[in-house]
Order: C-alpha cells, then sequence, then structure tokens
C-alpha cells in the first residue's frame, strides 16, 4: 500500500472536462435506504417505488428488484418510519434486522404455502382424472387459487392502488378470469406456477442480494481499546480516531488504522480479493473486516466505523447495484409501450370477436392468455439480475464496479489507455544514477527537500535515496502538475523535475549537464533535473522503475477479452517510455502534460468509441474522467480514487484489471442473451395467442421459465 503524506499544497488538477455523466445528479434531502423483504418481480419494484413516492415531501425514490434495495431522497419532515409503512402498505416487508434471511427456504412462508396450494392443486387435477364429480374438483382447485393466490392478489391490489398493471395484476386478472369462464384447472395452474416461479427466483437471488451485504457484518461490533492504560470493550461505533484498539490472533479487525505495536499476517480479503494474508508491521495500515492471523497487533484508529474502507466499498457496491444500467432503461421504455399495447389487444379480442358473432369463452379465453403474455417480467428482470451479480462477482476479487453503466461500458471496450508510473511500472523507482558536480549529499539533499510534499513517485523516490541526510528549509513550495515542484531554498528559487520544465523556464541543459542527461536517457532511465531559476543545473539524477512482472501477462489476457488497441501516456520522457512499450508490446505517447494526456483520450474515444484510461485516480483524474471507462488502481484507502473511478481496483494489480474486463465483457454477453430470450418468447406467444394457439398454464409456464432461465444465466457470474 502507498504510504500517504499530508499535502500543505493541494495538486492543481486541470479542471475535469466535461463529460456525460452517467447518472443524473443526485437530488438533495435527506436519504433513506431500506432493504425490502419478498419483492419477486421487478414490476412490484415499481409499484412500491410508486406507493413511496406519493408520500408528500419524498423527491426521488429508487427501488431495485434485483438488490432488494429501496433508496430515498425526501425532506427531513418525512420520517424513516413513514417510507417503512408506505413499503408495508404496499404489501412488502422492511427488514428489520439487517442481515441476511436465516431461515432456509423451505421453511418460510412462502414455501409451505406453495407447498399446500400445489399439493391442492394436484389433489383436484388426480381427482378430476379419477372422475369425481365436479364440485369436489372446483373446491381443491379454488383451495389451491385461494391459499397461493393470496399473497399474489394482495399485491396486485398494492398495484391497481398505484395504478399500475404490474405483473401481479395481469396474473390476479387471469386467474380470476379463468375461473369465471370456468377453467378451473388453468386457473389455478396459473397460481401455482406463478407462486412457483417467484419463490425459486427469490430462492436463487437471494444469495447473491446478501453476499456483498454480508461483507459489511465481517467487521465486529465490540472492540477492546486501550484507554488510559486498561483494555476495555466498546462498541467500535464509539471508538474515535486516535485511539488504540486491540487486535488478537484470530480476531478480524473492528476499525481502519495504522499498526503501532506488533506484527502478524492479516488476510485481507474482504478489501482486496486476496486470500494470501499481507504482512503487518508498524506504519502498515490495516482495514476493518481483515482477519488477524497469529500476532497480536495494537491498531491507532483512523476512521470511525461508519467510515471505513469496507463500508465505504459496501455502500458503493450496492449503490452501483441499485443504479439502472443503459439496458435496463430500454427495457423499461420497451416495456412502457408493450405491456398497454398487448393490454389492449386482449381487451379488443374479449370485446370485438363476440360482438361478431364468436363463442365468449373461447375469445376470453384467448385474451386472458395475453394478459399473462403482456408480462414483461423475464425481459424485467434480464439486465439487473445480471448486473447484481456481475457488481457482486467483481467486489469478490477487489473490482468496485460502480455502476451497472460502467459494468455495460467496460464490456464494450475497444481500446485502453495506461499511465506510465505506478501502473504498467512499479511505481517505486529506485535512484540509479547521480551527477552533482557541488557533490552528492548536497544534491540530493536540496532535491528532497523540495520533494518532501509532493506525492509523485519520483519524489517518494528522492526522499528515500536522501533518507538520513539533513533537509534544507523550503519557503514557497509548489508543486507543477506533471512537470516537478518549485520553492526557494537559501533565498534562491529551485527547481526539480522533468527536462521540459526546464525547457520551459528557458534553462539550457547543456554541457556536462547535457551530456549527462543524455547518459541517463540512453540508459533508459527517467530523468529528473535539479537547478536552480537563474539557469545553473545542480543535478541530473537517473530513476529507474521496474516495469510490473504480471503487466505482459494481463495486457495479453485483455487482448484475449477482446481489447484491440493499448496506449501508454506518460509524461515521462521519451527513450523510458519506448523502452517499457516495446517490453509490454503496445504503443506510447511521451512527453506529455496531464492536460495532455486528458486530450490524448479524447482522441482516442474519438477513433474507438469505448475506451478505458487505468491509472492511480489521484494525478491522473482529469485523463480518467475524459475516458468512457476509468479504472483506479490501488484506491484501497486512497477516498479521492475510489470516488474519481468508474471501476476501482482496491490493490494495484493489473491481473484485476484484466479480470475485471472479462467480467464485464461476460456480463454484457449475459445481458444481451437475456433480453433477446425474453423478447423473443414474448414476441411468438404474442403472436400465437389470438389464434388461440396457447394455453393459459403454458403461457405462465413460458413466462416464469424465461424469468428464472435468465435469473440463472445472469446468476452465472457471481457462481463462478
Ligand atoms: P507519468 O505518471 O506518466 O510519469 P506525470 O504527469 O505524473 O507522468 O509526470 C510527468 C513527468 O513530470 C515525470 O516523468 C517527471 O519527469 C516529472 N515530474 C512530475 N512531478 C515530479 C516531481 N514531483 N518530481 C520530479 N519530477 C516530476
Ligand atoms: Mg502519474
Amino acid at each position: 500500500m502507498k504510504a500517504k503524506k499530508p499535502l500543505p499544497v493541494i495538486e492543481q488538477i486541470p479542471e475535469s472536462p466535461v463529460r456525460e455523466s452517467f447518472d443524473a445528479p443526485e437530488p438533495p434531502g435527506e436519504r433513506t435506504i431500506l432493504r425490502v423483504e419478498g419483492m419477486d418481480c421487478a414490476s412490484c419494484a415499481a409499484t412500491v417505488e410508486k406507493s413511496v413516492a406519493r408520500i408528500p415531501g419524498v423527491s426521488g425514490v429508487k427501488v431495485n428488484f434485483a438488490a432488494g434495495r429501496l433508496d430515498a431522497r425526501h425532506e427531513s419532515s418525512v420520517s424513516r418510519e413513514r417510507v417503512e409503512a408506505a413499503v408495508e402498505g404496499a404489501g412488502y416487508k422492511v427488514a428489520k434486522t439487517e442481515g441476511m434471511e436465516a431461515t432456509p427456504f423451505w421453511k418460510t412462508t412462502r414455501a409451505i404455502v406453495l407447498f399446500i396450494s400445489g399439493a391442492l392443486f394436484l389433489a383436484g387435477l388426480a381427482f378430476g382424472l379419477a372422475g369425481a364429480s365436479q364440485a369436489l374438483t372446483v373446491a381443491f382447485y379454488l383451495s389451491a387459487i385461494a391459499i397461493g393466490g393470496a399473497r399474489i392478489f394482495r399485491s396486485a391490489l398494492a398495484g391497481l392502488g398505484a395504478r399500475r398493471l404490474d405483473m401481479n395484476v395481469l396474473m390476479s386478472i387471469a386467474a380470476v378470469g379463468g375461473a369465471a369462464i370456468g377453467e378451473w384447472a388453468e386457473a389455478a395452474s396459473i397460481v401455482v406456477l406463478f407462486a412457483a416461479g417467484n419463490a425459486l427466483q427469490i430462492y436463487a437471488i437471494d444469495r447473491t442480494r446478501n453476499a456483498v451485504f454480508a461483507l459489511a457484518k465481517l467487521a465486529p461490533d465490540e472492540v477492546a481499546v486501550d484507554r488510559g492504560g486498561a483494555e476495555v470493550m466498546v462498541p467500535s461505533s464509539e471508538v474515535g480516531v486516535g485511539e488504540v484498539v486491540v487486535v488478537r490472533p484470530g480476531e478480524r479487525v473492528a476499525l481502519d488504522g495504522e499498526v503501532v505495536e506488533g506484527s502478524s499476517a492479516l488476510d485481507e480479503s474482504p478489501i482486496t480479493g486476496e486470500s494470501v494474508p499481507a504482512e503487518k508491521a508498524p506504519g502498515d495500515e490495516v482495514f476493518s473486516g481483515s482477519l488477524n492471523g497469529r500476532g497480536a497487533i495494537l491498531v491507532r484508529v483512523s476512521s470511525e466505523a461508519k467510515d471505513s474502507t469496507l463500508q465505504k466499498i459496501v455502500g458503493m457496491v450496492e449503490d452501483a447495484q441499485s443504479k439502472k444500467a443503459p439496458s435496463e432503461q430500454f427495457v423499461d421504455r420497451f416495456s412502457r409501450i408493450y405491456t398497454p399495447a398487448v393490454v389492449a389487444l386482449a381487451a379488443a379480442l374479449a370485446v370485438v370477436p363476440p360482438l361478431l358473432g364468436g363463442d365468449f369463452s373461447e375469445w376470453a379465453y384467448r385474451s386472458l392468455a395475453l394478459l399473462i403474455i403482456a408480462c414483461p417480467c423475464a425481459l424485467v428482470i434480464s439486465t439487473p439480475v445480471t448486473v447484481v451479480s456481475g457488481i457482486g462477482a467483481a467486489s469478490r476479487f477487489g473490482a468496485l464496479i460502480k455502476s451497472g453503466s460502467a459494468l455495460e461500458a467496460a464490456g464494450k471496450l475497444e481500446a485502453i489507455a495506461f499511465d506510465k508510473t505506478g501502473t504498467l511500472t512499479e511505481g517505486r523507482p529506485d535512484l540509479s544514477s547521480v551527477f552533482a558536480p557541488d557533490g552528492e549529499e548536497h544534491a540530493l539533499a536540496l532535491a528532497a527537500a523540495l520533494e518532501k510534499y509532493s506525492e509523485h513517485p519520483l519524489a517518494h523516490a528522492i526522499l528515500s535515496a536522501a533518507d538520513g541526510l539533513e533537509l534544507p528549509k523550503v519557503e514557497n513550495f509548489q508543486t507543477i502538475p506533471g512537470r516537478g515542484t518549485e520553492g526557494n531554498v537559501r533565498g534562491k528559487h529551485h527547481l526539480v523535475g522533468s527536462p521540459r520544465l526546464f525547457e520551459e523556464r528557458g534553462i539550457p541543459l547543456d554541457g556536462d549537464a547535457g551530456e549527462a542527461l543524455a547518459a541517463v536517457e540512453e540508459a533508459g532511465e527517467t530523468p529528473v533535473i535539479l537547478g536552480e531559476e537563474s539557469g545553473r543545473v545542480v543535478a541530473v539524477l537517473g530513476l529507474a522503475d521496474a516495469v510490473r512482472p504480471e503487466a505482459r501477462e494481463s495486457i495479453e489476457m485483455l487482448r484475449e477479452a477482446g481489447v484491440k488497441e493499448f496506449v501508454m501516456l506518460t509524461g515521462d520522457s521519451e527513450a523510458p517510455a519506448r523502452r517499457i512499450s516495446e517490453k509490454l508490446g503496445i504503443s506510447y505517447e511521451a512527453g506529455l502534460l496531464p492536460e495532455q494526456k486528458v486530450e490524448a483520450v479524447r482522441r482516442l474515444v474519438e477513433k474507438h468509441g469505448q475506451v478505458g484510461m487505468v491509472g492511480d485516480g489521484v494525478n491522473d483524474a482529469p485523463a480518467l474522467a475524459a475516458s468512457s471507462v476509468g479504472f483506479a488502481m490501488g484506491a484501497a484507502g486512497t477516498d479521492v480514487a475510489l470516488e474519481t473511478a468508474d471501476i476501482a481496483l482496491t490493490t494495484d494489480d493489473l491481473p484485476k484489471l484484466a479480470r475485471a474486463v472479462a467480467l464485464s465483457r461476460r456480463a454484457e454477453r449475459v445481458i444481451k442473451q437475456n433480453v433477446a430470450v425474453s423478447l423473443a418468447i414474448k414476441g411468438v406467444f404474442v403472436l400465437l395467442a389470438p389464434f388461440g394457439l396457447v394455453a393459459l398454464w403454458l403461457a405462465v409456464l413460458a413466462d416464469m421459465g424465461t424469468s428464472i432461465a435468465v435469473t440463472l444465466n445472469g446468476l452465472r457470474l457471481f457462481r463462478k
């Protein structure tokens, strides 16, 4: 993990270019987030949404079916209880304990009810076949409908109340209508199949819904705090920043902080996805949720429980899962036309042919079949299930995909631009050559003093090379982004940075200094020049930064995933840039200023459409923002990076990038398959139903079958 230094001067990052934001700006006001239980269809989510939206003072509500989550923005006059009441009024439960439902599926009321109504239905069928009286079989069917359908009818009423033709409404009309025209067996089969389909779907989805949330539970609720020499057990939420907590062997870390005493190996997989334990010693950062190995450590808390990296990650993933992906928006628009159109067709079938002399119950039957088909059930869940599953799966290996849009966009990447330092290279350059006529130590101390507050990897390298030297005092310190830093030392204005910086300031790099620079570049090292504003060059330093060993293989993986072009964008000089890109077999642009990196990304976007940019998220924020999908590496513990990226990788790990892109590709494919299959099946049934070729039970079976098929197809991403 990178060491972070306090920055007295904010690096002047050029203003972020305008880009079409993936999501509309958040409406202001307070926010309530609830976990809604028992939502078994996407259209039910919309019903809940409408019920909550009708509360005066609520300005925006999003309910995500696949994530089982409600996110409402409202004025402070609206209480959480009011929102909960609206959800319950719509027929759904609000999860009180914020954990998983512990009851196994077959013990839930839903499953028991389903089982009883299914048995009654089968009994009806059996007695019918055995030639029992109609009264008896009807009694069985009727009780199957009443028991199995109670939940459906109740939700249907809520749907009607919210003036929505959701799938509960459509199925209820079909079941009641079927019974009304004497098709008892069919009516009962609609109810049983629909309930069974929903139950199966909930069962399939629940584990995925809870997987991310379960992460948050990893941080212990109580922690041993060292207060005045004595250890006291305190709820984690009451521990303040700066307090020291004790983490015993085998315990999970409760709060983010820095090790102050002891050492141990920690399993940080909840944060990084990495199960190989990381060695921690005093000075190292630890994250809440990590599992301590065999050592005991004392940790100085660096953030409150609610602000921990783990909480942020969970919040982000859940937020991401609740946002609508572009394909989902397409489906929504489609359904808004499709459902009313098919319902209108169904109404016409029930009325017109009988007026022209057709048989009423025959046409009523066809009309009911159309009503069932009018439900866009499978289509509506085809995308969100995949998005939730894909984002959930990525979070397990430490890739935080911030929205369904980012997931879909990453699945379409044509080209990827990389920052060099710290992305393709280790980002830990070593000082490998020094040219300093006035003495090496003097030059190093001076350079280090000027680099003390810079975040740049080169600065860190120079500082560690000057370890132990006494650094002179610097006044009027400034960083010059993409170039270096400057400041006054002993009354003289000094500069440290790239050859370009000196060129721009009109300081000639000739004579011995020029030769030293040529030698550094010849060796493929990054040159850093130290000089006085007046024109005197004090030193020429050569720094070498090793290419990450896994870089080449990761680029191969990305190529296999379908990305066609790779470009390294760097502010470094031509020679080291060429050397590195040749090693990796990619193209490069060298000597770029931060704004030129932005330009380069824009050009790539123009050429390729979908372009990813990979950087550290701090220095590269503008270029990340100019790309279609910005990836930040090593984001854990760096809030800016976590926030600026569209996809944040918790560790500095290029193979993770390749995995995230490959997963997005798969998600993109699964979404396409799901949408296509749901559309095709709907299409076929809509065409056949008016000719009396679709039995009611078959319409429900096809619909529930498709819903379950697309759900399982989406969940494949997660299970893998
Ligand atoms: P990159 O990440 O591609 O190396 P940057 O924009 O971060 O590009 O930096 C560009 C160049 O500017 C570096 O290669 C280096 O020569 C110079 N530079 C930037 N900041 C510093 C600094 N703090 N100290 C020395 N050189 C710097
Ligand atoms: Mg950089």
